[in-house]
């Protein structure tokens, strides 16, 4: 295993990041909606972060990915999605990679009609992005090397890392 990213760097970016969305969204009706579960740990920073009113919501996309790092069929699961009408919705989600999974939940997402919507990663990997739009807002750009930690998992292991590091020689085929 191999250390990219370390703790202070992450809790210094959070910190930034924040402050930066706590000025976006003084006096606006916010809601920050996490995608289970790899935002977990991002959330519960970020939110503490944010020294602005805001409400808190969860949703669950999962792909089916199983051991590969190649993406199958994306299920999205609203059930717990608070209600956004009328709300300014920043979504949170652990890594952009394709960026498939984002685009997919903004856009049912915004079938619900929020205020506004908005997208934050911890994670870009830019070179692997397959399509035509980024993230709002992210911590770090990072090569397109496959990474676990800080709420990123491989086989639902290693989540609970403060750092972000590669698993170099791992089976991730
Ligand atoms: P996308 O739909 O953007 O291709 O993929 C986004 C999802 O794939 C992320 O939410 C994450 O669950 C998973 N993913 C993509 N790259 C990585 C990676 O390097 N490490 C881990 N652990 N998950 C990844
Ligand atoms: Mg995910
Ligand atoms: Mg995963």
């Amino acid at each position: 295993m191999k250390v990219l990213i370390d703790q202070q760097q992450i809790n210094s970016r959070v910190i930034s990041l924040g402050r930066e969305l706590a000025n976006e969204y003084q006096g606006r009706p916010l809601t920050i909606i996490g995608i289970l579960a790899g935002s977990l740990v991002l959330l519960a920073d970020l939110i503490r972060a944010i020294d602005v009113p805001h409400q808190v919501g969860l949703l669950q996309a999962s792909s089916y990915r199983g051991k590969t790092t190649t993406a199958g069929t994306l299920s999205v699961n609203l059930d717990y999605l608070p209600d956004i009408t009328d709300r300014d919705v920043l979504l949170i989600d652990d890594i952009f990679d394709t960026g498939k999974t984002m685009q997919t939940v903004l856009a049912q997402i915004n079938e619900r009609e929020p205020r506004s919507l908005k997208s934050a990663v911890l994670l870009w990997k830019e070179e692997a992005t397959e399509v035509d739009f980024g993230p709002d807002y992210h911590c770090f750009k990072i090569p397109n090397h496959f990474v676990v930690g800080y709420g990123l998992d491989f086989n639902n292991e290693y989540r609970h890392l403060p750092f972000i590091a590669s698993l170099e020689g791992a089976d991730l085929a």
